[in-house]
């Protein structure tokens, strides 16, 4: 009989023989409690010995592998006052010096007798033979060609951790196949129960290879096959608004902006009214970079519900934001009328658009809830708050949430909740790769606004390391200014709260006002502010009144003022890159050059971030970088809830395994919804879930 993984996952591993006690524990640190974990603990590299040198055949300058025992090992002071290791090791043709700089626990780790693999470059110092810092792994006295080395910990070895996987597999015997042969055959995977052998014990590189795309499809077919679940479930349980796409409200907006819509506007705005047209409620991403032009696509589905009788909703992670998406959008639709639906006449009556946070008084909710109720509010905009209970839609058709990764599942729920399956617009502008887009949101559909308006010119940035960068960045403010241009700066980012922020932002304003930037006119603009100072703040900076705008990151988005060119970001590197590219964002609208300085930032960890920035303006581009920097775990993270499942399989790296794992999770999940033909990856697919989930994509 077949193991499936669900069983092997029921295994505690103190059933394997060589798992005592004080094995488990170690196992368990490092979460390692079942067979399957155990088996799925994938080595980290190989050593592969048929690359493995002769130390008496090495050259200086080569870079080799090299297996030896260890004969000596000692710790010295340099004369530079540098600790370093100086182990010697023999393989029976020589003897050769290992060097380590600034690894003086090298000395015992590699104790006398310790077999161990080295690969490095080798050189001669003095006459003998040497190897500099090389990579270490500790594969004790194993045999066979190709020795895997897993990630280890102070009290677990790899040679043990490959004894007890050893057993596992023993034991374990055939797998259960997940994938029909026809399919393997199309695409080219190995069988299962090979697989999982080879990816612990190859016979060659190649197999090895084999054997980790096999799994790797795996894994990332389990959360496709969820993800597309999920997204067929809701299509089969919802009944969704069909909207009417062919008023004239959408097109009057159109015509009454003062630009023409980009070719990925248009392309957006028709994609997005299929969705609303058709039967079941639209789950889209709209993702786009910074000024890419996002805010006209959503108010377009917006207006669809308006001009259909329906009400819209706008959600914003916080309070800035909410506020200038309420001034932008009511700007934006200028005096655009419908047709009153509530008054008893035929007459036109504006658009019209509430906010609503949590600084809205009780007297003004009052009037709104009566306005949502009676439908005289078309569109209202907000925060958290309207998510409360008081907020009660006559009838809600569309619902739009604006940098989506900032809300939990349940809140957008939340939302959706207050109306009877109202389609769903999601947008952000931190764009992922499309491929790592179809893994994260994998239940959405995705559209990608991938050109910016026109007339935008690139900011040239420069990362400012030292103090003489930095005293350009400041000349820089000065001579755009002479020039009847405008700056803005940004404070850096505290933690702590909003109130600590606004505090260091004004010492920061009273600062440069007195010194760096004396004899300039300064405004202050920060998130304690009343929301009518800041509207005034930013009045007086657009008119031109103020030279150089001092900010914290309110200013992130929304604002728009074209004869700035130059932005002072301080402490850079307390700051993501998404959030840089957003504030950057802030110049570069108008036809002049735009110039961007980040200060701040030691070499080191941080400069990967702030050089990136340097080089590209391409949000695409950046966010690569950020997956990399940051890792694949952080993006997952934030829908998957930390069971991605996902071991072997990288965002970046599998791109086409991705797309085709997405593609057979479509045609499996198509033509057997519930999965009644796949028992295997049915019972793989269910381990993934939690049961209320479960329950809901498998209920027929
Ligand atoms: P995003 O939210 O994607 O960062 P916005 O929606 O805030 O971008 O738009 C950025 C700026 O570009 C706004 O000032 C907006 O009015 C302007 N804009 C949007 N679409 C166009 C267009 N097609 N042509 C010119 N300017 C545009
Ligand atoms: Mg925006």
């Amino acid at each position: 009989m077949s193991r499936r993984l669900s069983q092997l996952a029921g295994i505690p591993v103190t059933e394997l023989k060589g798992v005592g006690e004080r094995s488990a524990k170690a196992l368990a640190a490092v979460e390692i409690e079942t067979v399957l974990d155990l088996l799925t603990h994938y080595p980290r590299r190989y050593v592969d010995r048929t690359n493995e040198a002769r130390i008496a055949d090495l050259r200086p300058g080569e870079e080799g592998l090299v297996l030896g025992t260890v004969k000596r090992a000692t710790t010295r002071r340099a004369r530079t006052g540098k600790v370093m290791a100086e182990v010697d090791i023999t393989d029976g043709t020589g003897f050769l010096r290992i060097t380590f700089f600034n690894q003086s626990w090298r000395a015992k780790q590699l104790s006398e007798g310790t077999q161990a693999a080295f690969f490095g470059k080798f050189d001669l110092y003095r006459g003998k033979r040497q190897m500099v810092n090389p990579v270490v792994d500790l594969i004790g006295n194993r045999t066979g060609r190709i020795v895997p080395v897993y990630p280890q910990s102070a009290d677990l070895d790899t040679w043990e951790i490959a004894g007890w996987v050893e057993e596992a597999l023993r034991r374990a015997g055939e797998f259960a196949e997940s994938l029909p042969e026809a399919l393997r055959d199309r695409l080219d995977l190995a069988e299962r129960t090979w697989a999982f052998h080879q990816i612990h014990e190859p016979e060659s590189m190649a197999a090895r290879g084999a054997a980790r795309k096999r799994l790797a499809f795996d894994e990332l077919l389990r959360l496709q096959v969820s993800l597309v679940m999920r997204k067929r479930a809701v299509e089969r349980e919802s009944k969704g608004i069909r909207h009417d796409v062919t008023g004239d409200l959408v097109p009057r907006f159109h015509a009454a902006l003062p630009f023409p819509l980009t070719g990925a506007q248009r392309r957006a705005i028709e994609a997005i009214e299929d969705d609303l047209a058709g039967p079941h409620p639209m789950h889209r991403l709209l993702q786009g970079d910074v000024g890419a032009g996002k805010t006209v696509v959503a108010v377009s589905a917006l207006l669809v519900a308006v001009q259909g009788g329906h009400q819209g909703a706008l959600m914003a992670p916080t309070e800035v934001l909410a506020e200038q998406h309420f001034l932008g959008i009511r700007s934006l639709l200028g005096d655009l009328s419908v047709p009153d639906q509530t008054g008893s006449l035929f007459a036109d009556r504006p658009v019209k658009v509430e906010l609503l946070t949590n600084r809205t008084t009780a007297s003004e909710r009052a009037k709104l809830a009566a306005g949502l109720d009676d439908g005289s509010v078309d569109i209202l905009i907000g925060t958290h708050a309207l998510l409360t209970e008081g907020v009660a839609f006559r009838d809600l058709g569309v619902v739009v949430i604006d940098e989506q990764h900032r809300f939990g599942v349940e809140q957008r729920a939340a939302l959706r909740g207050k109306g009877d399956d109202p389609d769903v617009l999601v947008m952000t502008a931190t764009p992922i790769p499309r491929t790592a887009a179809m893994t994260v949101y994998g239940d959405l559909d995705v559209t990608t606004l991938d050109e910016l308006p026109p007339g935008r010119t690139p900011v040239r940035t420069t990362w400012a390391r030292g103090p003489l960068e930095e005293a350009e960045a400041w000349a820089r403010v000065r001579a755009e200014v002479e020039a009847g241009r405008q700056a803005y700066v940004v404070c850096p980012l505290v933690e702590e709260s909003e109130r600590v922020q606004a505090r260091s932002a004004t010492e920061e304003f009273e600062r440069l006002q007195a010194s760096t930037l004396a004899g300039l006119r300064l405004g202050l603009l920060h998130g304690q502010m009343r929301a009518a100072d800041k509207e005034s703040a930013m009045a007086a900076f657009r008119r031109g009144e103020v030279d150089v705008l001092v900010a914290t990151t309110v200013i992130e988005v929304g604002v728009d003022v074209p004869s700035a060119t130059v932005m002072v970001i301080e402490d850079a590197d307390r700051f993501g890159i998404a959030q840089l590219h957003q504030l950057r964002g802030r110049v570069g609208r108008g036809a002049a050059e735009s110039f961007c300085y980040l200060l701040g930032g030691a070499e080191g960890e941080d400069n990967e971030r702030l050089a990136a920035l340097e080089r590209t303006t391409d949000g695409f581009e950046l966010a690569e970088v950020d997956l990399a920097l940051r890792g694949e775990g952080t993006l997952l993270g934030t829908r998957q809830k930390g069971r991605s499942d996902l071991k072997l399989a990288s965002l970046r790296h599998d791109r086409s395994l991705i797309e085709r794992a997405r593609q057979v999770a479509f045609e499996i999940v198509d033509a057997d919804p519930l999965l009644a033909g796949h028992p295997v990856l049915e019972d793989e697919v269910r381990s993934l879930l939690d049961p209320d989930e479960a329950e809901f994509l498998f209920k027929s």
